[in-house]
């Protein structure tokens, strides 16, 4: 510890200061407070008992790095966590987040369709698993939960109502699922697409993080996609912006499913890309992984496929970045784990397209998150909100 030339008293005062800083950017165990303070275990030691018996902080249960553990705490600094559920396909998963940073993940199988009850029920079941996790508080402070699917926004819409096409894949007609999650959780419940989630978790701790003006776009079955703008997800005025996937990138091409023609989805979806591999007959690949594998190991068909599925999602990046001044593109889904072949094609058609009026072409990227990337955007997005309000 340095003397900084004033009386002992002012030294103390300086150091508790110091502490109370430090527990200002979140809770933490004692031992971490002092790596955090950069003073000694004793003399934390020490302070730390002036602080609770002045009242100013408190020692309460709590988890760090997954494991129970007591926590210091500013009095006042509201005990909380956040809530990311993620309804998907396979598995209904839900996340908790502190205030620390530590997150817990819970999971049920699931096949869909499964009933709509049977979403928030199993919801509220995971959800109550986390009572005996230690967490700060008894319920989470708000709750996102990821779809996907267009979730609808813009005046006249009724908050938290699924698009159509999830209603579709799931047979669960009109629901409104954040009032009913809502009341089932007893927190607030905000209903967000899936790749805009995904989107907010490469921002902020995957492969967009230096960005804050990137495209992010989901290649599999179905190819979805997210804009960020100044850090921001954007949503356009219905909250279909970033539906990249269902941008017309062939105007002779066919027709799609959404009723638009040639979008991305028709030209590298499964489907398409599953036939452009010559996929379906003896023993060619069915699906975009096996698609992805073969082309990895060799195969001619498969990587002239992978290629030319590159070489489109640099087309509409090219598009999109310039007049947008995009500085990423990142790229997720199974098509992305092709690594190079894919982005290398994305590169090309992208540098050729881009011109000179930005000083620099886009970065192109792999997700870096992945199958993660949805449920942690939920709950860095449940968090975010509240921080905001
Ligand atoms: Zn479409």
């Amino acid at each position: 510890m340095t003397s900084r030339g004033g009386s002992q008293q002012e030294l103390r005062a300086w150091n508790l200061r110091r502490l109370l800083d430090c527990l200002a950017q979140g809770p933490l165990p004692q031992i971490e407070l002092a790596a955090a303070s950069g003073l000694s275990e004793a003399t934390v030691s020490n302070l730390v008992k002036v602080l609770l018996d002045q009242g100013k902080i408190l020692l309460e249960p709590g988890v760090r790095n997954g494991r129970r553990t007591k926590v210091l705490r500013l009095r006042g600094q509201e005990a909380s966590w956040h809530l990311g559920v993620d309804l998907g396909r396979t598995a209904i998963r839900v996340a908790s987040l502190t205030a620390s940073g530590d997150a817990r993940v819970h999971t049920a199988e699931v096949s869909a369709p499964y009933p709509y009850s049977h979403a928030i029920d199993t919801v509220a079941g995971l959800v109550a698993r986390f009572t005996e996790d230690g967490l700060p508080a008894a319920k989470p402070s708000g709750a996102v939960v990821a779809v996907p699917g267009l979730v609808r926004t813009g005046a006249g819409t009724p908050p938290g109502l699924l698009g159509e096409g999830y209603h579709q894949a799931m047979g669960w007609g009109s629901v409104p699922l954040a009032k009913d999650l809502a009341a089932a959780l007893g927190v607030d419940v905000a209903v967000e697409n899936d790749c805009n989630l995904a989107a907010l978790a490469e921002m902020h701790e995957g492969a967009a993080q230096p960005y804050r003006d990137f495209m992010y776009l989901y290649c599999d079955t179905y190819v979805g996609g997210a804009l960020v703008l100044d850090g921001r997800i954007y949503r356009g005025g219905g909250g279909a912006a970033g539906e990249f996937g269902h941008t017309s990138v062939d105007t002779d091409g066919r027709p799609c499913w959404c009723g638009g023609v040639g979008c991305l989805e028709t030209v590298i979806g499964g489907a398409a890309l599953v036939e452009a591999a010559g996929g379906g007959v003896d023993g060619r690949p069915t699906t975009v992984e096996q698609v992805v594998e073969a082309a990895r190991a060799g195969d001619e068909a498969c990587r002239d496929a992978v290629a030319r599925a590159g070489t489109a999602i640099g087309g509409l990046a090219g598009t999109v970045a310039t007049p947008l001044d995009l500085g990423c593109v990142v790229v997720g889904g199974a098509l992305a784990g092709a690594g190079s072949l894919l982005l290398d094609a994305v590169r090309t058609r992208l540098t050729s397209f881009v011109g000179r009026l930005r000083p620099s072409t886009p970065e192109v990227a792999v997700a870096a998150l992945d199958a993660d990337a949805v449920l942690r955007g939920a709950a860095l997005a449940a968090r975010q909100a509240a921080r905001a309000s």
